[in-house]
């Protein structure tokens, strides 16, 4: 394909914060913008050259929408299969239909990532409650229940201590197809941003430390506090994931670091990562410029980090008490501040988020939770 060059306009499924900062870096490049989603008002729409707003069943639109962009990718992992089907007959969708297909439900993930011989979290698919029963004889106690779709931030997962919480479990997530994992007494969560051209190159942003809380991602620490070694395992796996998949464009590889200092696969998302934001602070390319190149067949840019950095997210818990005091945060003259535009603040929200560097990960780490202090103290929990 002939590289799609400054000008052009690019298509986004979906209008959330990715989509937004993808927006913000295409077009600091100087390409135009259009996203498609069912919502208006969205925090990549008010940022866009176009929303389109329009239901993913309106084939039309969607018509529409594809002829006057370049190429499509998205930001939503969610987006209905048919969509992108529909779109690759009409031009380039980046990562692909495929890739995102494979991403966006567990059992073929992890069937991808143990025929393609990864480490990965040992599990057993789940269709119905018996197999429930057997699979929990296999893989012991605790696991956790998932949803094969749908699921993210923890929704949809329940963890299972004994036999007799087998049919709870599994009329809590409705009876849906699932996978039953084994519960992972973890060292702590991993993950590699990487990014691979049209042309095979792989570019990657290092081994990143991720801290959970309520199983959504608290901080993350750039680069991870482990053993070398750990890191440059890490890559080589991720390297071999998005070699598999075939895949154009960012995806981040999430890992467990268990106890034994082995690495496990935990999940793949096939688009910039919430673990990658510190990119656009502390990096040559941000994680959405290179999704932006990628995508456009443009050479990859250098992943040079300057200096350590460290990254927090803004929920909307933070709001408990009123609007933060964002001037206090940026009283703190290391500390970058995003906030993404969204208009109501709920519990567990994105609202944005905060980024500092220092001279290693743990002042970094420092500089952005004492910032995170001066906002104003998230309800406990
Ligand atoms: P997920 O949506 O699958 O990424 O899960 C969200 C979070 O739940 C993870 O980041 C972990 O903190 C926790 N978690 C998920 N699966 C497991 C597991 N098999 N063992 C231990 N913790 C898990």
């Amino acid at each position: 394909m002939k590289p799609i060059l400054p000008g052009a306009a690019i298509g986004v499924l979906g209008s959330g914060q990715l989509g937004r900062m993808f927006a913000i870096a295409a077009r600091q490049m100087g390409y135009r913008v259009h996203t498609f989603s069912p919502d208006s008002d969205t925090p990549a729409g008010l940022v866009s050259d176009l929303e389109v707003n329009a239901s993913w069943e309106d084939t039309k639109a969607l018509k529409a929408f594809a002829s006057d962009v370049a190429a499509v990718t998205f930001e939503f992992e969610n987006v209905p299969f048919g969509v992108t089907t529909a779109l690759e007959a009409l031009l380039p969708v980046r990562p692909s239909g495929t890739v995102l297909h494979i991403a966006q439900n567990r059992i073929r993930e992890k069937a991808f990532l143990a025929q393609a011989g990864l480490p990965v979290v040992p599990h057993k698919a789940v269709r119905r409650l018996e197999e429930l029963r057997t699979a929990l004889q296999e893989i012991g106690y605790p696991a956790i229940l998932k949803t094969a779709e749908s699921g993210y931030d923890g929704k949809g997962q329940i963890a299972i201590h004994s036999a007799l919480q087998a049919e709870a479990a599994w009329n809590a997530i409705g009876g849906r197809d699932a996978v039953l994992e084994a519960f992972i007494d973890f060292e702590c969560e991993l993950s590699v941003v990487a990014a691979r051209g049209e042309d095979g190159s792989f570019a990657h942003y290092g081994l990143l430390e991720n801290h959970h809380k309520n199983h959504i991602l608290q901080t993350t620490t750039a680069p991870a506090r482990v053993p070398d070694q750990i890191a440059v395992e890490a890559v080589e796996v991720t390297r071999a994931v998005l070699e598999g998949l075939g895949a154009i464009g960012v995806i981040c590889v999430e890992f467990f670091l268990t106890r034994g200092g082995r690495l496990l696969i935990n999940e793949i998302a096939p688009r910039p990562h919430n673990s990658g934001h510190f990119t656009l602070d502390a990096c040559v390319t941000s994680q959405f410029e290179q999704q932006l190149r990628a995508v456009c067949g443009l050479p990859l840019g250098s992943t040079r980090q300057f200096q350590a950095a460290a990254m927090t997210n803004l929920l909307g818990d933070l709001w408990a008490r009123g609007e933060p005091d964002w001037g206090a945060a940026c009283g703190r003259h290391e500390v970058k501040l995003h906030l993404y535009g969204k208009r109501e603040a709920r519990p567990g929200r994105k609202m944005g988020h905060m980024t500092a560097l220092g001279g290693d990960a743990d002042s970094a780490l420092k500089a952005v939770t004492d910032a995170m202090l001066v906002l104003g103290r998230p309800e406990k929990g």
